[in-house]
């Protein structure tokens, strides 16, 4: 088996499909829909990849716009991740219509390898990545089971095989007073909103003794009515997050105690739910994420092993790689001063750079899945180094 040969064949058979993925890419930027809501992405997607041989489950895991599409037998099973939510009023700001069309792409081309060789190939849709958790949902149902690795390429300002991502916890909160005149009776009220600004000065103070990289942040949602009314109500929403699950724990206790302490000095009374889903923090898989590396660097990018900037924010991907060795990629689509989540990074995500990104990202995730299935020693390592917990 020559291996060369069969990446340079995956290779062309992207290029091959170079003009549909441009295409699907751009119609998912300029449809964008929020997450759990992607129905007409989840539906085109699954369409390419049922003209090209995939059998097609839609709907998994109780999720209407998740998907899983298969083709081959037999192990290794690799399993290549779609993402396709938008976000609210910025649209593609992360651009996950180029992770879904890489995806696409890497599925189809990859049928050479699983043709030639053994093997079987998934493309998991997973919605909601944004706003919703949409892996984790599927994690604890099962979606990923039985898969032996799971990669999938983010756009982003450099090119990196590994991404960290911090362990997170959304909260919301809120406080309930007494409304009263608040010039002719203010002694009678109970301010709920002094409660909530209180609990932003704790939290504030908490800050400066916090360990290195570990993040609070929150909004206030609701403030009261009027300046005249001593708000009885207020609610916020916030996020904690960080390095390992341990120090979360901690970390999200000490918040807890802002917030009652808030209470106690306001007298307004305090509720509080944690979101129902918990983003652990990302295990890369070292061994297939130099593969990718490799893969990528071979198409001319220069690309980091580890992601050298210190952004790090969270992902459901952190979950996915407690069950199976993962590795979530980034691939540069804009220069380093563009932000992700921003206008920009939208408008660089259905671009010609978008574009570049996307069939790299497509060709280094088919050249790694090539070197997988050609050699099952490297999966077995691999795995090997997952349980070893690496
Ligand atoms: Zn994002
Ligand atoms: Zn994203």
């Amino acid at each position: 088996m020559d291996v060369e040969k069969l990446k340079a064949s995956v290779r062309g058979e992207i290029d091959t499909h170079r003009h549909r993925l441009g295409e699907l890419s751009l119609k998912i930027h300029s449809n964008p829909e929020l997450g759990f809501q992607e129905v007409k992405a989840a539906t085109w997607l699954t369409e390419y990849l049922k003209e090209s041989g995939f059998s097609i489950e839609q709907g998994i895991c109780g999720l209407p716009s998740a998907f899983r599409a298969s083709y081959g037998q037999g192990e290794p099973v690799i399993a290549i991740l779609a993402e396709y939510d938008a976000l609210p009023k910025l649209g593609h700001a992360c651009g996950h219509n180029l992770i879904a069309t890489s995806a696409v792409g890497a599925g189809v081309a990859s049928k050479l390898a699983m043709e030639q060789l053994r093997g079987s190939i998934l493309v998991i849709g997973t919605p909601g990545e944004e706003l919703y958790g949409g892996k984790v949902v599927m994690a604890n149902r099962g979606a990923f089971d039985g898969v032996d690795t799971v990669m999938m390429v983010h756009p982003g300002v450099l090119n990196a095989a590994t991404t960290q991502f911090l362990a997170c916890h959304h909260l919301e909160v809120e406080f309930f007073g007494k409304a009263a005149h608040a010039a002719a009776r203010p002694e009678a009220g109970i301010n709920a909103l002094e409660a909530m600004l209180q609990s932003f000065a704790a939290i504030n103070s908490l800050r400066q003794h916090i360990k290195d990289r570990a993040r609070i942040h929150g909004i206030i949602t609701d403030g009261g009515e009027a300046a005249n009314i001593v708000p009885d109500h207020s609610a916020g929403k916030f996020i904690v997050r960080a390095v390992d699950d341990n120090y979360l724990d901690e970390l999200k206790q000490k918040v807890i105690n802002c917030f009652i302490g808030a209470a106690t000095a306001s007298g307004a009374r305090l509720e509080y739910r944690w979101g129902e889903a918990r983003y652990a923090p990302l295990r890369s898989n070292v061994t297939l994420a130099r593969l990718f590396r490799q893969n990528m660097q071979s198409l001319g990018r220069k690309v980091h092993l580890l992601d050298p900037s210190n952004s790090i924010g969270s992902s459901d991907m952190g979950n996915v790689g407690q069950l199976a060795p993962s590795i979530h990629p980034l691939v540069a689509i804009a220069p380093a001063e563009v932000l992700l989540h921003s206008s920009q990074f939208a408008s660089a995500a259905g671009s010609e750079a978008g574009l570049r990104g996307l069939l790299d990202g497509a060709k280094a995730l088919a050249m790694t899945v090539v070197d997988l299935v050609a050699n099952p020693g490297i999966v077995t390592r691999i795995k090997e180094e997952f349980r070893r917990g690496k």
